[in-house]
């Protein structure tokens, strides 16, 4: 199974979508030890690892010792970037896929992350690169307002240092305070840009080229094999957060929701884990379940936005898989003529954090 592991609860930037820099005091941190977590994991018997915070490059000697810990294992970093230079080279190595949060072009990235971080996460981004990383860096965004989703993926696939680029819509916590308008900002911003985005991603396979747009690639083999999908980010299926007090949740961003607490790594054996929790209605029903798989396993559960905002966002999730479909004819003769390979579309490899339906 996957295991997010919440290193501290704290962060170094206090970005406006999120309160997550607030976070002081005792309980930011660990208080489990690493042979408590050992023997938890010694009962699975196929794990990954994905550490996540807050921000864990604040907690860099124990990212090094969980690699040293678990030599064989495949672990996965979502980081905001701005510590990574202090990794040693060797142990940034050993990760299989690191993500890196940015939200596109610096102006957007600048405005809720705080002034100057677009350019010091691209700088060790550049490092990353010429160490000559091999493993995946995604540039994992939050979309709000200040988004043009057009322009900002477009920005972030032509800088070059990303092998993919994946989204996140800022709609899990309240929308006051957070959007004036949503519903103009889909309408006029969101809608037109992911049909852009679409066309032109598949005027780019004409080339021989599969760009990495994250959402785009698992739901266009979906579309592609009929192969129906279940819940894309794994939550309380085979994915699961341990938190910093050794409670194990469905998902890493809940651990204040009671009902996602599903056990303790002192208690519970990973076995007991395993499909724990499923989405509820509407999403079983809805005619695009087989392609969406449910979105969010959180908002299906808390809807924050009420029912109204969940079919708002559900409106999003649709146009989205409707753009593709309208380029499925295209992608299908692409494939048949061996331009594009279906491979291209098989993301990720293994559960890298990135939940796909943004
Ligand atoms: S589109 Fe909405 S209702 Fe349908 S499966 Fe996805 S999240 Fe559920
Ligand atoms: S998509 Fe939702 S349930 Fe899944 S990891 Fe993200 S917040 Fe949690």
């Amino acid at each position: 199974m996957n295991y997010h592991l919440v290193l501290t609860r704290r962060c170094n930037l206090n970005c406006i979508y999120c309160h997550g820099g607030e976070e002081t005091g005792p309980d930011t941190e660990l208080k489990y030890t690493i042979d408590e977590l050992e023997h938890f994991l010694s009962k699975d018997p196929d794990f990954q690892l994905m550490l996540y915070g807050g921000e864990p490059l604040l907690r860099i000697p124990l990212v090094l010792e969980l690699l040293d810990r678990f030599p064989d294992t495949r672990f996965m970093l979502q980081t905001n970037g701005l510590l990574l230079h202090q990794v040693p080279e060797d142990y940034l190595h050993r990760f299989h896929s690191i993500l890196v949060s940015i939200d596109g072009r610096p102006e957007v990235t600048d405005f809720y992350r705080s002034e100057g971080v677009y350019d010091r996460v691209l700088a060790n981004v550049q490092s990353l690169n010429s160490i000559g990383y091999k493993g995946d860096i995604v540039a994992r965004m939050a979309v709000s307002e200040q988004t043009d989703i057009y322009r900002d993926v477009r920005h972030l696939l032509d800088l070059g240092g990303f092998k993919h680029v994946h989204w996140q819509l800022n709609v899990i916590w309240d929308a006051e305070g957070n959007w004036t308008n949503f519903d103009r900002w889909v309408k006029d911003s969101y809608k037109p840009g992911i049909t852009a985005l679409a066309r032109e991603w598949v005027d780019a396979m004409e080339g021989g080229k599969v760009q990495g747009i994250v959402p785009f690639l698992p739901v266009t083999y979906s579309l592609l094999t009929g192969e129906p999908s279940r819940l894309r980010c794994g939550s309380g299926i085979d994915t699961f957060a341990i938190h910093v007090d050794g409670r194990v949740g469905v998902c890493p961003i809940s651990p204040d929701w009671e009902f996602s607490i599903v056990g303790d790594i002192r208690y519970t054996e990973p076995a007991e884990l395993k499909d724990i929790m499923q989405v509820d209605e509407p999403c079983p029903s809805c005619s695009e379940f087989a392609v969406c798989g449910g979105r969010c396993l959180f908002a299906n559960k808390q809807r924050l936005w009420g029912q109204d905002g969940f079919r708002k966002v559900c409106d999003t999730v649709t146009h989205l898989t409707g753009a593709l479909k309208v380029q499925l004819p295209r992608i299908r003769d692409l494939v048949k003529s061996g331009m594009v390979d279906m491979e291209n579309f098989q993301y990720p490899e293994f559960n890298n954090g990135c939940e796909i339906i943004p």
